[in-house]
């Protein structure tokens, strides 16, 4: 049930047990006071189907995401620019990365209608900042070699995502085995003196101006669509844009 319906069903309740008292009481405006509780619980419930439609509306932001400086997939004059802020702690980030990103990116990255990038979300505190910093320095020392990097870390997610996985040796190890050409010394040198922390702030900026609450949230051009796992909506807000 969600937030709006257990609160109308509250009001309900309530209301509910105020008519009842009246009619104890024996109150002559018992027909008055019924018909104004009607008339105020289908106004309740009209304004709460109200409020549920707009959560649950893609949401024109009035502007994208800046992407500069950002890891970039696709060709990078596709008219549609998709932006994924994810956390590579996040369960549903890696789920949203092996059931819906292979259909997004065959159907519209590869054939060349849009570019995307990604944008870190520290949501799990340290763990994800130190995702985010080993993320940002493979953009820097080996950016052909980033969403190889990017799988892999979401690949290593274990399955109780809350176990403790990511620090600077199993970074080490996870791009070691990921990019065979690593600079491991630059690497672990880039990490340890926090080279990257400006690139991890600006992801954390672009958060906040978007107001991003959950992960992993999926914004196409300015629309950040409400719900990232709704493939459909996702499709049908790039065609829009390509039109
Ligand atoms: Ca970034």
């Amino acid at each position: 049930m969600s937030r709006h319906m257990l609160r109308f069903v509250q009001i309900l309740t309530l209301l509910k047990r105020w008519i009842m008292n009246k009619k104890k009481k024996g109150s002559r405006s018992f027909v008055v006071y019924t018909a104004i509780v009607v008339a105020l619980i289908v106004a309740l419930f009209a304004v709460n189907q109200l409020q549920e439609k707009k959560e649950n509306t893609d949401k024109k932001m009035g502007e994208a995401p800046s992407i500069e400086g950002q890891p970039v997939m696709g060709d990078e004059n596709a008219a549609v620019t998709v932006v994924e802020f994810g956390d590579f702690k996040c369960p549903t980030c890696k789920a949203w990365g092996e059931s819906l990103w292979p259909e997004l990116k065959k159907e519209f990255v590869d054939t060349g209608k849009v570019k995307f990038s990604h944008v870190n979300v520290l949501f799990h505190g340290e763990e994800s900042r130190m995702a985010s910093l080993a993320s940002e320095t493979i953009l820097q020392l080996h950016p052909d070699q980033y969403w190889t990097f990017h799988k892999a870390l979401y690949d290593a997610q274990p399955q109780n995502h809350d176990d403790t996985w990511v620090s600077e040796d199993s970074m080490l190890e996870i791009a070691k085995a990921a990019i065979p050409e690593l600079d491991e010394q630059k690497f672990l040198d880039t990490i340890k003196a926090d080279a990257t922390a400006d690139a991890v702030n600006q992801d954390i900026s672009l958060v906040n101006k978007f107001n991003v609450q959950l992960t992993p949230t999926i914004m196409v051009n300015d629309k950040m669509i409400a719900n990232p796992l709704d493939y459909a909506a996702i499709q049908a807000a790039i065609e829009s844009e390509l039109k």
